[in-house]
């Protein structure tokens, strides 16, 4: 198998050196286990926190160890009655182009619904943190205004398309022209932002005329800064990501605006919940079910950005750190 593993921990901005690519001999799979082939690995912004060694949700990846994600596999050879050669599975292989796994780690994807690389996007964890953060906390109601950012990226176009579908409107913000094209012509959000505009705080007031009852938060940063003042009373925030300080090594210069954001808290009786995809995991079923049938209707569309090759999967990495990515980042390893 050919591996990307973590050669050192990165100190901000990740860079080339932080990975190593190895050969190894992977053993024959043992009971209840198959060999994989990865077709596509997923990257993910989560993965940032994956290279340093502190203390948070999951366990960091070793120095030395293959890196960590989401995978869509093709079974070579089964020990388990469950699977059998040529079944397209979701397993969570990492970053490699063959892998064993237990019988019992893996899903079984069919690909007759749509491409397999969909497994690990619009149907698969980004959709379904999207459906879960936004309808468990966000509860979008009609008529209200709903604002996200990263809204090109899997998590952030679900969620704009979904808060249509409730009938609230959709306001969303991304990075560069093409981006903010994309929000309103490619994913139907009523309004659309670019972060990096020098007018963007004005920009966002005039967009939200009645203010925001729901902020889904990806980014953090300058957006949540120009987001916070616009916040109506009881509104909804879901803590999903806060991407803007993945690489950050210190905190921001001041002043300290934790007292202004706790009195606002207070005052208008914010709602700020963070969570993790897998706390909803009893949802997926519904997830599911509603997700295809939206993206059969065409009421919800999905855009990916494949990245030929294992050996992309660094660069590509540090790029979406950046907002190089345009899409769902995937890499497809065969
Ligand atoms: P995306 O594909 O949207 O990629 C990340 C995007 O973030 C970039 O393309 C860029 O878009 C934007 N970005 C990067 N830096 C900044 C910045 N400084 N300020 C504003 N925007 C920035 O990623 P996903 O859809 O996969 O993930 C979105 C968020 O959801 C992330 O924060 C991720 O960590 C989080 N997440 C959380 C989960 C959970 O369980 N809580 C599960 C899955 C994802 P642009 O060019 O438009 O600025």
């Amino acid at each position: 198998s050919r591996q990307i593993t973590l050669a050192s921990r990165p100190h901000g901005e990740p860079t080339l050196a932080n990975f190593a690519t190895v050969e190894t001999a992977l053993p024959a799979p043992g009971p209840d286990q198959v060999l994989l082939k990865i077709r596509y690995l997923s990257l993910d912004p989560y993965m940032r926190g994956r290279m340093n060694d502190a203390k948070s949700y999951a366990a960091p990846v070793p120095i030395g160890g293959v890196m960590e994600g989401g995978t869509v596999a093709e079974v070579l050879a089964s020990n388990s009655e469950r699977f059998r050669p040529g079944d397209i599975v979701l397993s969570h292989s990492g970053w490699q182009s063959h892998a064993i796994a237990d019988a019992k780690d893996l899903r079984k994807v069919d690909p007759s619904l749509g491409p397999i690389s969909t497994a690990v996007g619009v149907l698969g964890m980004p959709g379904m943190t999207a459906y879960t953060g936004l309808l468990t906390i966000g509860q979008p109601k009609e008529g209200e205004t709903v604002v996200v950012a990263a809204a090109t990226g899997p998590v952030g176009s679900a969620v704009g398309q979904i808060a249509r579908i409730k009938g609230a409107r959709a306001v969303g913000i991304a990075g560069g022209a093409d981006k903010v094209k994309a929000l309103t012509e490619e994913f139907g959000f009523d309004v659309a932002l670019d972060h990096r505009s020098p007018t963007f705080k004005e920009d966002l007031k005039k967009a939200c005329p009645n203010g925001i009852d729901v902020y889904f938060e990806n980014v953090g940063g300058h957006v949540f800064d120009a987001v916070l003042p616009l916040l109506n009373f009881f509104a909804r925030i879901p803590v999903c990501g806060l991407i803007a300080q993945y690489n950050a090594t210190s905190l921001p210069d001041g002043p300290d605006r934790l007292p202004l954001l706790m009195r606002d808290a207070l005052t208008k009786r914010l709602t700020i919940r963070g969570f993790i995809v897998r706390d909803f995991a009893d949802q997926s079923k519904a997830f599911f079910t509603d997700m295809s049938r939206w993206i059969a209707e065409g009421k919800v569309k999905y855009r990916e950005d494949v990245v030929e090759g294992l050996d992309a999967a660094p660069e590509a990495f540090i790029g979406l750190l950046k907002g190089k990515n345009f899409g769902k980042l995937v890499v497809k390893v065969s």
